[in-house]
């Protein structure tokens, strides 16, 4: 580990210290030295195996049944702001207007969005009874998933949830800083222009959103080459899987397992089931060194 990091021992204190209740109705407080990252589970989840084709052609099977996920937003809360990373579900099925009212914040506290792409459980909650939740929040998405959405009729149903915010929706470049330091990084494959956000912290560690670079940690952190169904270029998001699952920093994934956190290979959850380390594991069809 590099100097300067931060140890999984330190993150699983910082779990017991949360400013919540520990995993009380799906919220969970990440208290860091410069901010705060708060979980807030929109929809409890499970992905079956059957969505995981590579798998399943491989002869591989890791369970009969389903793998735990969910869907998850990131809070950030950092110099007085109030950011979200994703928007989870539709009104009809998320939670995230009363995930943010149980964790003391309004709609009009949120000054930014950032989108890490355009599928229905990352936007969905930007819209509640036909109109724009959150009055006050600038939309921040890779012009290069903005151009590809615009050109997949299979998605254009979403753009209801993106028309009340096309007057400040700023459409941005890759690896340039965006408010509240984070930056934005392509990770395609899931979608053309899917995006992950390293947030620089104080520790000199740092979070990174990584949206949905796997939707079975279960089984993706250690077999990272199996993708689900919904990675719409298989090749590019094993690519953008294995060099994301590489990073040294704090994962914060929208379909990890709630509290949604993993450290740079060991998932991190105080339920030791799930602190494996994906790099222990051979890789399938790739020598194993
Ligand atoms: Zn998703």
């Amino acid at each position: 580990m590099k100097t300067g990091t931060i140890g999984t021992a330190a993150l699983l204190a910082m779990l017991t210290v949360s400013a919540f209740a520990e995993n009380a109705d799906g919220i969970q407080s990440f208290p860091l030295r410069d901010c705060e990252v708060v979980c807030l589970q929109d929809t409890s989840a499970s992905m079956p195996q059957g969505l995981f084709a590579d798998a399943e052609a491989s002869g591989f099977r890791q369970t009969d049944d389903s793998y735990e996920a969910s869907v998850n937003v990131f809070l950030i809360r950092k110099e007085g702001k109030a950011m979200l990373v994703d928007a989870g579900n539709d009104p009809s099925r998320g939670s995230l207007r009363e995930k943010l009212q149980k964790a003391g914040i309004r709609p009009a506290d949120i000054s930014n969005i950032f989108i890490t792409h355009l599928h229905p459980d990352h936007v969905g909650g930007l819209l509640w009874e036909g109109k724009a939740l959150f009055p006050n929040a600038t939309l921040h998405i890779a012009r290069e998933e903005l151009e590809a959405w615009k050109k997949d009729n299979g998605r254009s149903g979403l753009a209801k949830y993106l028309s009340p915010y096309s007057q400040r929706t700023h459409a941005f470049e890759y690896e340039k800083a965006l408010p509240g330091g984070l930056i934005p990084l392509k990770r395609g494959g899931h979608t053309p222009g899917h995006t992950i956000f390293r947030l620089p912290l104080a520790e000199g560690n740092e979070a990174i959103f990584v949206g949905d670079i796997a939707h079975a940690v279960a089984l993706q952190f250690p077999y990272p080459t199996f993708c689900a169904r919904f990675d719409k270029a298989p090749q590019e998001a094993v690519a953008s899987r294995i060099q994301t699952l590489q990073m040294d920093g704090i994962l914060f994934g929208a379909h990890f397992p709630f509290p949604g956190a993993a450290q740079g290979g060991a998932v991190l959850s105080s339920a030791p089931r799930w602190s494996f380390d994906y790099r222990r594991y051979p890789v399938p069809n790739q020598k194993n060194d």
